[in-house]
């Protein structure tokens, strides 16, 4: 398949082909039509399927076809996602795919000054992408109104979850519009998520995509089934005895990471933190022996 058959509008399309972008992922494939449809989706597919590509190019489309009859620059789409890097990444799709569609967007996150992005949205645009909080933040301060809202986006709702973004998504939800299409997308659907996804969607056709395996088959692969309380100290003896010089350890949470970190370290090791929100200077390896 390509994507000029799935029926998009030239201006998107010469925005793809100067991207790079000739066929459809699957989850793009599966989702752009059921979107274009103005039905609801609950996507399952995790970062790296081209799953934001799959929700931008179908609402950069409906909002192109309706922009004639439409208030221009109020915000007619809300995509809301739960980090800084994934709401500034999705910003930039959106202005990739949509640079011919005179459509505007911007992002706004918490953990930097406002001011930057209270102008932005004073200047009026058509989609915003936002993280939770400051995005509650502001509506709050009368800085942005979210009751023109006619596509509404919940992006990796299980990690929301995991961060405890839950009382802000409900808080959230009752600030939009009855009537809109909603598309949620999540990596993994336990049953918390399925719940919420029922509160949001209407009816909605379910799309899922297999994750992107990436495995190298040189590397030996064991699992160890251990209860949470002697996982720490499976951890020591595994970094201490067996051939392991340098290694690589990867926790769920932050919080997580640094309860590793104090561990490791009144073990002896040597041990540098990696996290999202340090600065690129501070974002080394992770773990060696003295
Ligand atoms: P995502 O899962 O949305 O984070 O996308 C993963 C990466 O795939 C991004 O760097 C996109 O620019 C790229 N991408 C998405 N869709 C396509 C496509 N149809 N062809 C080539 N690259 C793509």
């Amino acid at each position: 398949m390509v994507f000029e058959s799935l029926n998009l509008i030239e201006p998107i399309l010469k925005a793809l082909q100067e991207e790079g972008y000739t066929i459809p992922t699957p989850i793009q494939a599966k989702s752009i039509p059921i979107v274009l449809q103005k039905q609801d989706l609950l996507g399952c597919a995790q970062t790296g399927t081209g799953k934001t590509a799959a929700f931008a190019i179908p609402i950069l489309q409906l909002l192109s076809a309706g922009e004639q009859h439409r208030n221009k620059r109020k915000i007619k789409s809300l995509i809301v996602t739960p980090t800084r890097e994934l709401a500034i990444q999705i910003d930039e799709s959106f202005k990739a795919y949509g640079r011919h569609t005179g459509l505007k967007s911007t992002v706004i996150f918490g953990g930097v000054n406002q001011n930057t992005q209270v102008t932005a949205l004073r200047r009026g645009v058509d989609v915003l992408i936002a993280t939770p909080g400051r995005l509650l933040d502001l509506q709050s301060q009368g800085m942005l109104s979210l009751s023109d809202v006619e596509y509404f986006v919940l992006d990796e709702a299980d990690r929301m979850l995991d961060m405890g973004f839950i009382h802000d998504i409900k808080k959230l939800l009752k600030l939009l519009p009855d009537k809109k299409q909603s598309l949620f997308f999540s990596a993994t659907m336990p049953p918390e998520i399925v719940k919420l996804a029922s509160t949001i969607l209407r009816n909605p056709v379910e799309v899922s995509v297999t994750p992107v395996s990436s495995t190298v088959d040189i590397i030996k692969q064991e699992v160890y089934f251990v209860d949470k309380g002697n996982k720490s100290a499976l951890l020591v003896e595994t970094l201490k005895n067996q051939s392991i010089n340098t290694a690589l350890v990867f926790t769920r949470t932050k919080h997580g990471a640094d309860k590793v970190v104090k561990i490791l370290k009144k073990e002896g090791f040597y041990i540098n933190k990696i996290q999202k929100d340090l600065a690129n200077k501070d974002r080394c390896f992770v773990c060696t022996k003295i």
